[in-house]
């Protein structure tokens, strides 16, 4: 894997990681939003939640296109110390949100340009609002973690006995 494609990877995960900063509720459990998170750190996180949430790629797209117009990503070629050229897609003069901006939009951009927005779902699970994204062969997965497969599993089972 090159450096920009395990960026793009990196930069899918994170975009969740940030929305699921603001579910209600994570494997079962209700959650009180991160008052430390600034406010430009909760507009971000909600503007990931509502890309996550799209039904329809166009409406991602255009929410990307907005955190990337917003984050005034700006590709630049620049040598590191061992003089390997990187492409950084975030200005030089960007700030620590604005990185992660970039590169939680530039991940989501990759997975709609694979066609593979259907692999960002949300928890099936009662009292669980995160997203994932299902790496799952065929992509059947319905459940954030084992631990709210777990738990649905238990309560068909309680139902049944
Ligand atoms: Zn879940």
């Amino acid at each position: 894997m090159n450096m920009l494609t395990a960026y793009f990877d990196e930069g899918a995960q994170v975009a969740v990681e940030l929305a699921n900063a603001r579910s209600p509720f994570r494997r079962g459990v209700a959650v009180e939003p991160d008052p430390t998170a600034s406010a430009p750190l909760w507009s971000l996180q909600t503007a990931l939640r509502a890309i996550l949430d799209a039904d329809e790629p166009v409406a991602a797209a255009t929410g990307i296109n907005a955190l990337l117009h917003a984050a005034a990503a700006a590709p630049m070629l620049e040598a590191d110390p061992e003089g390997r050229w990187r492409l950084h897609l975030h200005s030089p003069h960007a700030d620590e949100i604005s990185r992660m901006a970039v590169k939680a939009a530039t991940g989501l951009a990759t997975l709609l340009d694979d066609d593979a927005w259907h692999t960002v779902k949300s928890c099936a699970a009662e009292r669980c609002g995160d997203f994932f994204l299902d790496r799952s062969r065929n992509a059947s997965g319905r459940y954030c973690s084992r631990t709210c497969a777990n738990r649905v599993n238990a309560r068909l089972h309680r139902r049944r006995h």
